[in-house]
């Protein structure tokens, strides 16, 4: 599912921009909205904290079939999209000229770069829908170059403590995804049975969970689903709880050093930035190319500073 940012979660001022914290611990409520009629709980970008390393933006959706019905194609640009499924089945379809179903356990990441745009289509076949959808920001070394879409029908596992661990991207203990990363980062899916689990950590790493199903806890405080925890950096490692069966997705990267401007689909430095490129997707630009889609475009808001 795709994700447009609006006013209630959008930052076009670096003012407001995270601030390092080594070492801290916090759980920040997900602001619930609506993603194409699709209920989501926006773990990310939230007031107080825009990035985890270049983890920009996460919305964890749960809906069955009557709601869900897709999202049109849209544009983007500046980021990477990464879709994870628990269950149900998605097509991803993109103006590269990609069409790619993607199942529980696949990873689909696209990168934006200076433009892309794309859908993401339900199937017939699947009533339930569980997953999450991530954005990762480029830096500005890549942010400008082409756009790329990559599938992984299979990534590496690992198993630690109480936890089997599916490294979407980056390393973690013996595994290592083949995902393009732009900047130091991890994504890591862990399937925790009851009890404790030791996380191995980098210390130069700011870290975050979200709770996909069940419920864990750190230092004897719950993180469930629909909240983001946030770890600072400066760690080795980090003791989690499940208490009881539990998926989470932990992120990590090392703090993004730009100020990523954010609005609806959009990842830029600028807002003379993000007005091109809203300008440019009304005009129907060739920047965003076409998408081979039978959904509705979806047109943008009109910018509030316009
Ligand atoms: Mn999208």
């Amino acid at each position: 599912m795709s994700s447009p940012i609006t006013e209630a979660d959008s930052f076009v001022s670096p003012e407001s921009s995270s601030v390092h914290q080594p070492e801290i611990f916090e759980v920040l409520k997900s602001r619930d909205t609506q993603v194409g009629g699709t209920p989501v709980r926006r773990a990310l970008p939230k007031k107080r904290r825009r990035t985890i390393g270049a983890w920009c933006f996460a919305d964890h959706f749960e809906a069955d079939r009557r709601t869900s019905m897709g999202v049109g194609p849209h544009p983007h640009i500046g980021l990477q999209t990464v879709t994870w499924l628990l269950q149900g089945e998605l097509i991803h379809k993109d103006s590269l000229g990609s069409n790619q179903l993607i199942k529980p356990g696949q990873l689909n990441l696209m990168t934006a770069g200076s433009g892309v745009s794309h859908s993401e289509e339900s199937t017939n076949k699947s009533n339930k829908i569980h997953g999450i959808q991530l954005w990762i920001a480029q830096p500005d070394a890549t942010r400008n170059q082409g756009a790329a879409f990559e599938h992984h029908d299979y990534l590496p596992e690992t198993n630690v403590d109480n936890a089997t661990a599916t490294v979407l991207v980056g390393s973690f203990g013996s595994a290592t995804s083949t995902a393009r990363t732009d900047t130091p980062l991890l994504g890591v899916e862990m399937t925790l049975g009851t009890g404790s689990t030791v996380i191995e950590l980098k210390r130069e790493f700011e870290y975050g969970i979200v709770v996909l199903v069940g419920s864990v806890a750190y230092k004897g405080q719950a993180v469930t689903p629909g909240n983001l925890a946030y770890f600072g950096s400066g760690r080795d490692e980090m003791m989690i709880t499940a208490l009881r069966p539990s998926i989470l997705l932990l992120l990590g990267g090392e703090p993004f050093p730009e100020k990523p401007y954010m609005w609806w689909n959009f990842v830029a430095r600028t807002q003379d930035e993000l007005t091109t490129a809203y300008s440019e997707w009304q005009n129907q630009s060739s920047r965003f190319g076409t998408v081979a889609s039978s959904l509705p475009r979806i047109e943008a808001p009109k910018p509030y500073w316009l």
